[in-house]
């Protein structure tokens, strides 16, 4: 039996006593084992008073009190790591998270799926390439996408580090510059219709701003407004990825001391949780294939204090569902646990009234977000896979609406998105259609809504929630 958070010697290296799924197989296990010395030494690269204000606004989030935005890249590659890719993804998650709160009413907060998202579990170990079996790419952190670099290579998992501390640093000096909506250019905004209905809400919410800020309003005073308020001047985005790759996730995972100063700028409050942190990101996710509740993924991500995600699907039963609550969150603290549902359009209507009921009665209170891209991938007649706005759309209103109707609230959004004018997925208001996806389609894992479709998806839910 491997130990879990309510036994009090679980260690980071705990999962290795677990069967595991997708797991990589090193030749060289005296390299392992010095890229993982070094990834020990290395130091945080998000601090714990930044996990611990995630884990607050999560909680709000988990309460209907704000409202979750989480998107990024299916696979991040470290050649992402470069001033573009990172304007150009922050700029669309602000935006969209500015029409959020201002549709909903609501705080948004913002997790990209950025500075880690290095790691993917594939459905085969290996794929044909001319002719010949070669091992699946696993992602920048474990081998490379030319088809003569697929063996795992250790020293990429240093490589990763380092690629998430660039990143994570300039997401750090920029934000603050991004930040207000007046700055913002929406020239790129093709579509007329789109631009103006965008700089009319981008208007009134400057409008609202400079009221605020004359008459000097208390942002205490939890009305609406001074709600939206204050969540636009605060300028958080946290980042998040898979915890796929265990080894590299153990390395990174600190232990905060029961005195003394536990580093971040986050308060340390008497309510603050005590343990095992992982410092590599603020939120990180158990994916679809890896949430067995017995397995390694589980283990690992149920002893650490970082708030987590996991992913859910057809293939969830309720009474599973609610074990893996039971063990990745003990104390059923809100919002520890962000419920991503990705079922597809035409199976949502089946699986997700019996989740919601399951999880109501259990007593945890989750964040529930819904990722409409999973579920709805499909293969395109040119030979690339594709997703079609329309089901995408489909399966988000549908969320909604059952969580309405079964008393719930859907408070947040999975997205994999991308700040470029890629052409991956078909359909939203620029309407690509299939022979359009050659134009610009650059994945190499997942399609990923480009600027306009992911701006699309925010009016959207805007528009639902605005009444
Ligand atoms: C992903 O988020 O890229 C992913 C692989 O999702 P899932 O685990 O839901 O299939
Ligand atoms: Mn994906």
């Amino acid at each position: 039996m491997s130990t879990s958070p309510t036994d009090s010697s679980w260690t980071p290296d705990a999962w290795t006593q677990c069967p595991i799924k997708q797991d990589v197989h090193y030749e060289d296990q005296a390299a392992l084992q010095q890229s993982l010395e070094k990834l020990r030494r290395l130091p945080p690269l998000v601090s714990i008073g930044e996990v611990r204000r995630l884990r607050e606004q999560l909680r709000d989030v988990a309460l209907g009190k704000a409202f979750l935005l989480q998107g990024g890249d299916c696979a991040e590659l470290f050649d992402y790591c470069s001033q573009d890719p990172i304007e150009n993804k922050l700029k669309v998650l602000l935006q969209m998270s500015l029409v959020l709160i201002w549709g909903a009413r609501l705080p948004v907060v913002r997790i990209a799926r950025m500075a880690g998202q290095y790691a993917k579990p594939r459905s085969s170990p290996t794929e044909m390439y001319e002719g010949q079996e070669i091992p699946s790419f696993r992602g920048d952190n474990v081998n490379g996408f030319a088809p003569d670099d697929r063996q795992p290579d250790p020293t990429r998992l240093v490589s990763a580090y380092f690629h998430s501390a660039a990143t994570m640093n300039y997401v750090r000096a920029i934000l603050n510059d991004l930040h207000h909506p007046s700055a913002w250019d929406l020239q790129h905004v093709r579509s007329s219709a789109i631009r103006e209905e965008y700089q009319s809400i981008v208007n009134r919410i400057v409008d609202a701003m400079d009221f605020m800020r004359t008459i000097g309003a208390d942002p205490g005073n939890a009305t609406a407004t001074t709600r939206t308020n204050t969540a636009l001047n605060t300028v958080d985005m946290f980042v998040s990825h898979e915890a796929l790759l265990l080894e590299y996730e153990q390395s990174l995972t600190r232990r905060v001391p029961t005195t003394g100063n536990s580093g971040g700028n986050g308060g340390d409050s008497a309510s603050s949780k005590r343990g095992w942190y992982n410092a590599g990101a603020h939120f990180v996710w158990i994916g679809d294939r890896t949430r067995q509740v017995d397995g390694a993924h589980v283990n690992y991500c149920s002893g650490i204090e970082n708030p987590i995600g996991i992913k859910i699907g057809p293939t969830t039963k309720a009474d599973e569902l609610v074990a893996l609550l039971d063990k990745v969150d003990p104390h059923k603290e809100a919002g520890k646990v962000t419920l991503i549902t990705r079922y597809g359009v035409n199976k949502i209507e089946q699986y997700l009234p019996d989740h919601i009921k399951a999880v109501r009665s259990s007593g945890h209170i989750v964040v529930w977000s819904c990722d409409p891209m999973h579920g709805n991938t499909e293969q395109s007649a040119t030979g690339v896979k594709t997703r079609d706005f329309t089901n995408i759309i489909g399966e988000l209103s549908r969320a909604i609406r059952i969580h309405d109707a079964c008393g719930s609230r859907l408070n947040g959004v999975h997205l994999e998105l991308t700040g470029d004018s890629v052409t991956e997925c078909i359909g939203g208001s620029q309407q690509l259609d299939h022979q359009d996806l050659a134009t610009n389609y650059q994945t190499f894992c997942d399609p990923r809504l480009n600027y306009e479709q992911s701006m699309d998806v925010a009016f959207l839910v805007a528009k639902h929630y605005e009444q």
